[in-house]
């Protein structure tokens, strides 16, 4: 890379459950990516979405994260904590008419084709309340993946003026993690391939909000079956605490890479995981079946 700036990295998990393998690839392969890099590696709690969260998940994300030796820089951060941020945003893209209020229903979007017209966009009298949504002047369609390439969604999808924050007060994932990153400045994003698309929607609001987009990893999902990646809602278990050692070689095997000598003491496990991590054997493809 020619880029100077330090590389700081992220793992941004919601608190809807503990970790489990799905969620320990993107964990280690964001961790492994900045450390083999020299650099930073943030966690970013994000709980936003009240019902669907598990009372103390966030401590027990944490813990895992600790006993699986991924140690992060600095303090981790709580959406939850940000929401003034998120408003004083919002507050702002209303003022200069770049997001406005909708009215429309699941039913009459549905009839507009699937996606969103723009109808209440172009309104005389503008709603003055509702769902707030992006006036999406860049309608980004593709971006480059650092290990997927090009990466292309629908043009109707990425044109949608999309919701920032939802009728029922809650702000939207786009708005908040976008938001984040800015504020954790934040140099390449690591996640699941459940993100592409949605990438091209955080790439909108970067610009909307004029400020450089990271660059973008998308790594391969563990499925359980065809089409059907490993979650809390469909009960993935999960990983164990107490002796990590198994699951931290699976993980690897999973990333494409060598596994490494089993430690007692993880830490040296991650260390000699780091030392021979290779991005160019991560698998490219956006789903993995486990074989179980
Ligand atoms: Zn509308």
């Amino acid at each position: 890379m020619v880029n100077s700036t330090p590389y700081i990295g992220r793992f941004a998990p919601s608190p809807s459950g503990p970790l489990h393998f799905g969620s320990l690839i993107a964990a280690l392969g964001s961790f492994l990516r900045a450390r083999s890099l020299g650099g930073r590696w943030l966690v970013r709690i994000e709980d936003i979405d009240p019902p669907r969260e598990i009372a103390g998940a966030s401590d027990q994300i944490l813990t895992t994260l600790a006993a699986y030796g991924m140690h992060w820089d600095s303090t981790v951060l709580y959406q939850s904590q940000r929401l003034d941020v998120y408003q004083q945003q919002i507050n702002q893209l209303l003022a200069t008419d770049n997001a406005y209020y909708c009215q429309c229903t699941r039913k009459e979007i549905k009839a507009m084709g699937g996606s969103y017209d723009g109808r209440c966009g172009t309104r005389i009298q503008p709603h003055k309340t509702g769902a707030i949504r992006i006036r999406n002047h860049y309608g980004v369609a593709q971006f480059q993946d650092q290990l997927k390439g090009t990466i292309a969604v629908d043009n109707q999808f990425a044109a949608e003026d999309f919701i920032i924050k939802r009728s029922d007060g809650l702000y939207a994932y786009q708005l908040a993690v976008v938001l984040d990153d800015i504020h954790q400045q934040i140099t390449e994003v690591v996640r699941g391939s459940d993100l592409l698309e949605p990438t091209c929607r955080q790439i909108s609001l970067f610009k909307l909000l004029n400020c450089p987009s990271p660059d973008w990893l998308h790594l391969p999902l563990a499925c359980a079956e065809k089409g059907r990646k490993l979650s809390k809602q469909n009960h993935a278990a999960a990983i164990d605490v107490v002796k990590p050692q198994a699951s931290i070689n699976a993980a690897l095997t999973f990333l494409g890479q060598a596994e490494v000598v089993p430690e007692t003491d993880v830490t040296k496990m991650l260390v000699q995981a780091i030392s021979q991590f290779d991005m160019t054997k991560v698998p490219t493809q956006s789903e993995i079946l486990l074989i179980t």
